[in-house]
């Protein structure tokens, strides 16, 4: 397994929380961001920041159970542990993104599995579907134990129940597209479901095919 370097990690992670932050997919100090460098090691965003203007020095070195490698006055947030649960679970993942974008967080809320077969970049980006993990309590381990079960897969995406959601990849681009993806596919999904009330099916046999070249049961 490969890694980027601490320095590059730093950058990438400070980059994308300005992204994620313009963007709008964060409100206040929300969201966290996480890259893991090494078998045990992960760049990890402080807590009670916001992620529109951190830079390298206030970021947090942790390993996969969560102890301080680093020297920092900054701490990392509660949320990190169901970072560190995806990176623990899955190997092929070196970025985690959590936001709490409008869109997707008022899905979140409602608790249903978003179909992702409206949009090709759905079936790309998500799998089968969108998956909502149950509600966990902010802070303890019931929250990576929700979302763990969900980044084994295909898909690159979850909702947090009544939180927000997050998403992953093999790095930083991958994690974070996701994650805009998502937004905008659940604006979409909002928009279709619930404000012009009925959508078009992409015809059968073209989605088999591409969930076929997708490899998506
Ligand atoms: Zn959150």
């Amino acid at each position: 397994m490969s890694y980027v370097t601490d320095y590059e990690a730093k950058e990438k992670i400070c980059e994308y929380g300005r992204r994620v932050y313009n963007r709008g997919l964060v409100d206040g100090n929300g969201g966290n961001i996480t890259y893991k460098v090494g078998d045990n090691e992960v760049w990890v965003t402080p807590t009670m920041e916001s992620k529109g203007y951190l830079n390298p020095d206030m970021l947090v070195k942790l390993d996969l159970d969560g102890n301080m490698l680093s020297k920092s006055e900054y701490r990392s947030s509660s949320e990190v542990k169901m970072h560190l649960g995806v990176l623990k679970a899955n190997n092929d993942i070196q970025c985690v993104v959590h936001a709490h974008p409008t869109y997707a967080t008022a899905l979140a809320v409602v608790g249903e599995d978003v179909p992702s077969d409206l949009l090709p970049e759905g079936l790309g980006y998500f799998g089968e579907c969108i998956p909502v993990a149950p509600f966990a309590m902010p802070g303890t381990y019931e929250v990576p134990e929700s979302v763990v079960p969900f980044c084994k897969g295909r898909g690159h995406a979850a909702l947090l129940g009544n939180h927000g959601a997050l998403t992953w990849g093999r790095t930083m681009k991958e994690a974070y597209f996701a994650m805009e993806v998502l937004e905008n596919y659940c604006q979409i999904f909002i928009l279709t479901k619930y404000v012009i009330g009925h959508h078009t099916e992409i015809p059968a046999e073209k989605l088999a095919k591409m969930k076929e070249m997708m490899n998506i049961r």
